[in-house]
């Protein structure tokens, strides 16, 4: 009997998936490795599958169904993306207080988020580590920097912010946590699930391995909530996404900084990079003060980066072709004149 479950992990090969009746080893069919052209057509967590059960734990995945959402990060260096997870509805972006604390990584996973069509929100852990003074003005700087975001300040420590983070996580929706490692993701998710079920590390035995652990994602479901229900949300840890900031940020990019964007009309010159022009209207804003100097610089940076990401390795080719027939072209005419190479 087919029915429908949901990719929970994922193995080398394999998959655990879950429906009402429990968890399932799964693989996918032989038909569907054939027809599969990338690592898209692969089930990722959080994708909803058919499933067909075989008995002692075991099924075969037929179909992916749509993706509602999908958070994804290109390599650099492959014409291939890869998928962090699907069909989720907000993306817990995390960051502590501490040496990493970074407004601009905000808005690159903001960037990822608006490209996957995911909400996203903050939450601001080790909040213990500074006085009441210091966190009001660092929730004041995230507010006028990204208005409209919701914003959760949280502490394992001090057992702060739990019960806003918990009201926050509506049953039956899909949550993922975001954010380099040591900001306190898995602490956050034993929290939510009441046990500690995500292993956590410790600080310093990972800056002394240089590396952090965990390689396997997995998707949590949170205890009922006293209103009723199978569970109070489902939870996405994220391990490993360190460098996730660089993909796929175009609209997004956009999207954070649409007040150069809204700039941009009056520039003289339609391409206008913003760099270096003569009557852009961008450059001129940040001239007189009008537009943060820092969130130019980032505009570009990003921009940049969002740009080169996007070419594909076809692309890339193609350039190479046409310098290579540009380097033909031009020993050619050095022959015509006479030279020799
Ligand atoms: P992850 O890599 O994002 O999953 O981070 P972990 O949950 O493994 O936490 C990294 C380290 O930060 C651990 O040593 C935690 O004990 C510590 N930590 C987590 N939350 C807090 C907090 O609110 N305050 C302080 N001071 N330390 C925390
Ligand atoms: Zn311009």
């Amino acid at each position: 009997m087919d029915n429908k479950a949901r990719v929970i992990a994922e193995y080398k090969g394999a998959y655990k998936v879950k429906n009402n009746k429990g968890e399932f080893l799964a693989k996918v069919t032989g038909k569907q490795m054939f027809v599969a052209s990338s690592r898209e057509d692969y089930p990722a967590i959080g994708d909803w599958v058919i499933i067909n059960e075989l008995g002692e734990g075991q099924a075969v995945i037929k179909e992916i169904l749509p993706r509602k959402t999908i958070i994804k990060r290109k390599y650099s260096n492959k014409n291939d993306s890869q998928i962090i997870a699907t069909n989720i509805d907000v993306g817990f972006v995390v960051e502590s207080i501490g040496r990493d604390y970074n407004l601009n990584r905000f808005e690159r996973y903001f960037a990822i988020m608006h490209d996957g069509g995911i909400k996203p929100a903050i939450i601001l852990n080790k909040i213990d580590l500074i006085s009441k003074e210091e966190l009001l003005v660092k929730l004041s700087q995230i507010e006028n920097r990204f208005p409209g975001i919701d914003i959760i300040a949280t502490s394992i420590m001090e057992e702060k912010g739990f019960s806003k983070l918990k009201s926050y996580i509506e049953k039956d929706k899909t949550y993922c946590f975001l954010g380099s490692s040591g900001v306190g993701k898995s602490s956050l998710i034993n929290k939510l699930l009441g046990k500690n079920i995500v292993k956590t590390e410790d600080i310093s035995l990972y800056s002394n391995r240089g590396k952090h652990i965990t390689t396997t994602r997995q998707m949590y479901f949170l205890p009922a909530t006293p209103a009723g229900g199978d569970n109070g949300g489902i939870v996405i840890d994220n391990p490993g996404m360190r460098e996730i900031g660089m993909a796929d940020a175009g609209d997004g990019v956009d999207m954070f900084f649409d007040k150069i964007t809204a700039l941009s009309e009056g520039c003289r010159y339609g391409d206008c990079t913003h760099i270096h022009e003569n009557g852009c209207a961008v450059l001129e804003a940040v001239e007189l003060g009008k537009i943060d100097r820092q969130q130019y610089q980032n505009y570009i940076n990003l921009k940049k980066e969002s740009e080169y990401y996007k070419m594909s390795e076809l692309e890339k080719k193609e350039k190479d072709k046409d310098f290579g027939k540009f380097i033909k072209k031009a020993k050619k005419s050095l022959k015509e004149y006479g030279h020799k190479n």
